[in-house]
């Protein structure tokens, strides 16, 4: 096919393509281990002579096919599934720093990264700023040190679903020669593809939307393969210097675009091996399959419920990128395919943090789960969950009120989802 595929063609059909007799459905090689005829082939694979499957820690075809869909719809060149969003984050920062490197983050991002960047990367000697993605493009330059490696945010930030301008930050990124990594996780390459605005690599929790289900924890890193590391060899010498577990091999030289994925599969997974299971990556691929159909669907049922909540006395506050009094709502206009963001509205409830927990108590459809974005109805509150561990001031930077209620919209009728927040209200 000459023309590139619809996003909707590429999650029913990408990444996998039978040959005569083959299974029309992705199979699930649940094999750790790859058969050769000779040493010598297998020897070649090792030194990355050649390109095969040899042990499912660096590759496996289940996991390859889903790989190759999501880099599909992302317009990357290539992309990698690691086992947890998590650990897609992780390799995404390391794959370009090291210890005595610096990186900047913007500050409202999932509590989870919070904790990676601010804990346990400082402890392994990489240093993190934050930065307010809002704040004036020569602010955020300010911030900037001659051993800074990338700039980090994401696309909606959970849960504040703060709008990032990516354009406005792979501008300020490329002006000081590293590259924007985002984290399109809540977004999704259907509602919006932060390439097109300039980022470099996208990073992904497919435990989320990609998913759908809840059924398995994972992550992806895809690469637009647009960065020019050689332009700035010496800031990246990871990539571009010899790698000594290789023979001396760079990755750029011999890989070009592909030298980013390339160095986080034969380095990062060889050594840390945050592999998912091909039977998750099977059950990832089944969630991508209807994600085109999913995500419209979410972002409708949450304009509704975001409405409802809007007009209602007992909502102190509310934040979703869909109504028009929201600061972000020009900008999500722009950068978001019909303007829609995701399933996730976040509201707070008047009386404050007490009543707010109640109002959650309340909820009958909506279960209360430590989970977002899947086609069942859910809720959180982030800072007695998965914030807990912030303090208030920490809360506050990474744009969590204590009162914030996550209410993730399912695919459910949105009717039924607003009567259950109705008879909660009741209650309070
Ligand atoms: C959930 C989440 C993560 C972490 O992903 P896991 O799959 O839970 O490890 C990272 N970023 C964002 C935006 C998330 O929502």
């Amino acid at each position: 096919m000459t023309h590139p595929l619809h996003p909707e063609t590429i999650c029913v059909q990408a990444g996998w393509t039978p040959g005569k007799g083959e299974p029309r459905v992705l199979p699930i090689y649940q094999s750790t281990t790859f058969k050769y005829d000779t040493s010598e082939q297998m020897a070649k694979l090792f030194d990355l002579e050649e390109q095969g499957f040899f042990y499912t820690r660096l590759q496996n075809p289940t996991n390859e096919a889903v790989a190759s869909k999501i880099a599909q719809l992302e317009g990357g060149v290539a992309a990698i599934l690691t086992s947890s969003g998590q650990a897609a984050v992780l390799f995404s920062i390391i794959n370009l720093c090291e210890a005595g490197d610096h990186f900047i983050s913007t500050s409202a991002i999932y509590g989870g990264t919070f904790n990676l960047m601010s804990v346990t990367l400082k402890k392994l000697g990489i240093e993190v700023t934050f930065v307010d993605q809002d704040a004036p493009r020569e602010d955020i330059i300010k911030a900037f040190r001659p051993n800074t490696k990338l700039l980090f945010g994401e696309t909606l930030s959970n849960p504040s679903l703060n709008v990032l301008d990516i354009a406005k930050m792979a501008d300020i990124a490329h002006s000081q020669g590293v590259p924007l990594i985002v984290d399109n996780t809540f977004a999704t390459p259907i509602n919006c593809r932060p390439f097109d605005f300039g980022a470099d690599i996208v990073v992904h929790s497919t435990t989320k939307y990609m998913d759908g289900h809840a059924m398995a924890v994972g992550g992806a890193i895809v690469d637009s393969g647009r960065f020019d590391w050689e332009a700035h060899s010496s800031q990246f010498p990871g990539l571009t210097q010899p790698d000594p577990s290789y023979h001396g091999l760079a990755y750029t030289k011999k890989f070009g675009k592909m030298a980013y994925i390339t160095k986080a599969t034969a380095q990062l997974m060889r050594d840390l091996g945050a592999i998912p299971s091909p039977m998750n990556s099977f059950l990832l691929n089944i969630g991508l399959e209807t994600l085109h159909l999913r995500m419209p669907r979410h972002c409708e049922n949450a304009q509704k419920v975001a409405e409802f909540l809007e007009k209602h006395p007992d909502v102190a506050w509310i934040n979703y990128p869909g109504l028009p009094s929201n600061p972000h709502y020009e900008l999500a206009q722009k950068q978001f395919k019909n303007g829609q963001s995701c399933g996730v509205v976040t509201f707070g409830i008047k009386g404050g943090r007490d009543r707010s927990i109640k109002f959650i108590d309340s909820l009958k459809l909506a279960a209360i789960v430590t989970h977002v974005a899947d086609s069942r109805t859910c809720v959180l509150h982030p800072a007695s969950h998965t914030h807990r561990q912030l303090t208030d001031e920490q809360l506050l930077e990474a744009g969590v009120k204590p009162d914030l209620i996550r209410f993730s919209v399912g695919t459910e009728a949105a009717e039924d989802i607003i009567a259950d927040l109705q008879q909660a209200f009741a209650q309070i």
